[in-house]
């Protein structure tokens, strides 16, 4: 998917006034995975969330494959998300009370039927190689796991897009090369890849790299 955004600047308007992106412009054409690297307050996971149609921006333009994210309605916006977006953090955020299958299942709940949803679940489980945790509890998982369920949860659907904020922060060295390495293998199968880090080997991956300080591609 190429994703344009021109003079794309967003301001919180809070108890303080916040200035978190500052006319940005950036192109990601498909097949790029862009990198996005800045300290912390930077505006680094605003800017994911303006990519998934989460954060509005208050001036500027934003084009996913021809269609303006900035002028979609609200069911638009929903439906953009629903299709096109998938999204992984730091902090993994898996529903507590359910398994690992039904955790990958859930957000696609409303919309798929569960025998196909099924199918496609446990085949991921399969891909991501934690087939043998279906019927685990996430407080029963390592850190790694979870993190290769939460992917899985965010590719159910097959987004173009996948957001990535700080998804390798909590992990070590042998899980966040785990977790690259399943990040690389769906670039190559097509799907953009946005990833916000801190950490300089992670940021070797990813075709584009991107700093921002202060709100402002630097
Ligand atoms: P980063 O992810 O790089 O740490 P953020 O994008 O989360 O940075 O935040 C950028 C700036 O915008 C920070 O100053 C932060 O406090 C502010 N900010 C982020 N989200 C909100 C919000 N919903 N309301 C008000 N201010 C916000
Ligand atoms: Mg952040």
């Amino acid at each position: 998917m190429t994703i344009q955004l021109i003079n794309a600047s967003v301001t919180f308007n809070g108890v303080e006034k916040v200035d978190a992106l500052k006319n940005i412009s950036l192109t990601i054409n498909k097949g790029d995975s862009l990198t996005i690297i800045g300290p912390s307050g930077s505006g680094k996971t605003t800017l994911l969330n303006v990519i998934g149609g989460m954060v509005p921006l208050t001036n500027g333009e934003i084009f996913v494959e021809k269609q303006a994210i900035h002028q979609l309605t609200t069911s638009e916006l929903q439906k953009y998300r629903r299709t096109n977006i998938g999204y992984i953090f730091q902090d993994y955020r898996l529903f507590d009370q359910f398994t690992v299958l039904e955790n990958i299942m859930l957000p696609q709940w409303p919309y798929q039927s569960k025998e196909k949803m099924e199918e496609k679940a446990k085949a991921l489980l399969k891909e991501l190689h934690i087939s043998h945790r279906e019927t685990a509890l996430p407080a029963s998982l390592s850190g790694g796991e979870k993190q290769r369920v939460a992917i899985g949860r965010a590719i159910l659907h097959q987004p173009d897009i996948l957001l990535c904020d700080e998804p390798t922060g909590n992990l070590d060295e042998v899980n966040r090369n785990n977790v690259m390495d399943i990040l690389n293998m769906l670039r190559e199968q097509g799907i953009t890849i946005i990833l916000v880090t801190h950490d300089h080997e992670v940021a070797k991956h990813g075709t584009k790299k991107i700093f921002i300080r202060d709100g402002e591609i630097v």
